[in-house]
């Protein structure tokens, strides 16, 4: 039996105003969410101050990236222990926009999901095609090799204690958001490609799906049979918003 989570993704937003306004609709709300665990991800700046207000409610902290190594001279970077320090559950590796931007590599994704895990942070592992490579139709041969390549390293075991969201790339942010048809093709073969390892950690694995999900196109998606909830951006710094697509992962 696989509990849902929604997992908000503040990205590059907020003030500290803004935060503390967000944060305390969303623990007031997730107070009556019952059947889904509920995350948010802010940016590094805010975590203490998100932690002050989740801490003894149902909300967990995750953060959005991390960096591979355990410490030392490597100035502007954020390590897992300290994220596990200021209160984090979760940690996002491997987001579209940090490949993208920071050109973050398969293995390089791999290496931070390992360092999240080794100080005892879950791992969200993010996969999903650009829209070129949908239109030439290798969207599952880039999932794979998203996938396979965290899974080589750190081994199907590892995944006993992750989350894997798959976000194509094209409808992050953009307001286009996969069909629950097309978004449950991809999850299944996920799934598919985690059974082959393992069948009992394929069958318990969170898969959430990501891409412009909203309180009006949530309760679809989640309707699917390997859609385990959402990793959701722009909707999820608008507290009613994000309590609705909360609610409608309890189904
Ligand atoms: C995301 O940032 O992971 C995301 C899915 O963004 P949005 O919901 O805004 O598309």
């Amino acid at each position: 039996m696989r509990t849902p989570l929604v997992a908000g993704n503040w990205k590059m937003n907020g003030t500290q105003a803004s935060v503390a306004e967000l944060m305390q609709g969303i623990t007031q709300g997730a107070g009556n969410i019952d059947g889904a665990d509920v995350l948010v991800c802010p940016s590094f700046v805010f975590l203490s101050q998100v932690r002050t207000v989740t801490d003894g409610t149902s909300v967990a902290l995750g953060a959005q990236d991390l960096y591979a190594e355990e410490g030392g001279a490597f100035t502007g970077e954020i390590s897992g222990s300290m994220l596990a320090d200021a209160g984090c559950e979760y940690v996002i590796v491997g987001h579209s926009e940090r490949r993208a931007l920071t050109g973050d590599s398969d293995s390089l994704v791999a290496a931070k999901f390992s360092a999240a895990q080794k100080v005892g942070l879950t791992p969200i592992l993010c996969v999903g095609e650009s829209l070129e490579e949908r239109k030439s139709d290798t969207t599952l041969a880039v999932i794979g090799r998203q996938f396979s390549t965290v899974a080589d390293a750190v081994g199907i075991e590892a995944f006993r204690n992750a989350v894997v969201a798959y976000e194509p790339v094209w409808a992050i942010g953009t307001g286009e958001t996969a069909t629950p048809d097309q978004a449950q093709e991809v999850h299944s073969a996920l799934r598919g490609m985690a059974a082959k390892r393992s069948a009992k950690i394929a069958a318990d694995l969170r898969l959430l799906y990501g891409g412009s999900v909203k309180a009006a196109n949530a309760a679809d998606l989640f309707s699917m049979a390997d859609i385990d909830g959402g990793l959701i951006g722009g909707a999820s710094l608008d507290t009613n918003e994000f309590l609705s697509i909360c609610e409608a992962a309890t189904g």
